[in-house]
């Protein structure tokens, strides 16, 4: 089973011009089919012919950086569509009633997550404004995902992205699931790995990382073999089927390879 935990869907007209830019220079050939493949049909055709059996999108809150793909957005396009697992979006400090907001998207709407974007929204991850939004999403038994590592975007603040400052989280929330995106890229491999290893509810999410690099990051990872999960950041990169190819051929034990792709996020997301 394959699972890509980290997809993102939305329109030209939502993304700020830098963000088309930086989509259109990566993969030209998908910016120019976008519309083709950017419908509900369209994605889940497109990701089954890359091989992915269930998909996590997103949607994303973040006016300063990137744009604003918003919840009823996501909600709508990935509605009737068993493949798709919708995480919600919510700005901790611009929005009125955060956990009121969070309960309403997860019981009304039926979201399966919460991602956060400390680097795009800029605030501290361990900070007191975010820990209602933790607090519910744990009564809820929902995982949250938080951006860690760089974010290129104009307006993004890195600092914000340090895995390590979800140690506070992971303590003071024992039964939330936390899914670090990205695994502290560039800056912080060697604290989100330890991070994941010290902590049962702390969990490493890869994408925006080459596959093929993940032994050099992270040279112990069959340690965490169960801890794991694998994501693409489409569209923002090359073709998931390569990346899942990449994994593939790791030098690593099948049955963590089968983890990494698919396992660990069935178990997390309660998959069958
Ligand atoms: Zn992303």
């Amino acid at each position: 089973m394959i699972v890509d935990f980290h997809i993102h869907i939305g329109k030209k007209e939502h993304w700020h011009p830098w963000v088309n830019e930086h989509f259109k220079n990566l993969n030209p050939e998908l910016y120019d089919n976008f519309d083709d493949i950017m419908n509900p049909e369209g994605l889940e055709k497109y990701l089954k012919k890359q091989g992915v059996d269930f998909a996590v999108i997103l949607a994303e809150n973040s006016p300063i950086t990137t744009g604003v793909v918003s919840n009823e957005f996501v909600h709508d396009f990935c509605e009737g569509k068993g493949m798709f697992i919708t995480f919600a979006s919510i700005d901790p400090i611009t929005e009125d009633e955060p956990s009121t907001e969070l309960g309403r998207l997860v019981e009304e709407e039926g979201f399966k997550g919460l991602k956060l974007y400390p680097t795009y929204q800029q605030y501290n991850p361990n900070d007191e404004i975010v820990y209602p939004l933790y607090e519910e999403a744990q009564s809820l038994g929902i995982p949250v995902m938080v951006h860690t590592g760089s974010s290129i975007f104009k307006g993004s603040k890195v600092k914000f992205g340090n895995p390590l400052l979800l140690d506070d989280v992971a303590v003071d929330f024992p039964d939330l699931k936390i899914i670090m995106a990205h695994s502290g890229r560039g800056l912080w491999y060697k604290e989100a790995f330890f991070l994941a290893k010290l902590h049962e509810n702390v969990f490493m999410e890869v994408s925006g990382l080459p596959p093929k690099n993940l032994l050099r990051y992270f040279p112990d990872l069959e340690e965490n073999a169960d801890k794991v999960l694998f994501g693409s950041d489409w569209p923002g990169l090359r073709s998931i089927k390569d990346n899942i190819e990449d994994v593939k051929a790791l030098p690593l034990e099948n049955s963590t390879k089968e983890k990494i792709l698919g396992l660990n996020a069935a178990k997390l997301l309660g998959l069958k």
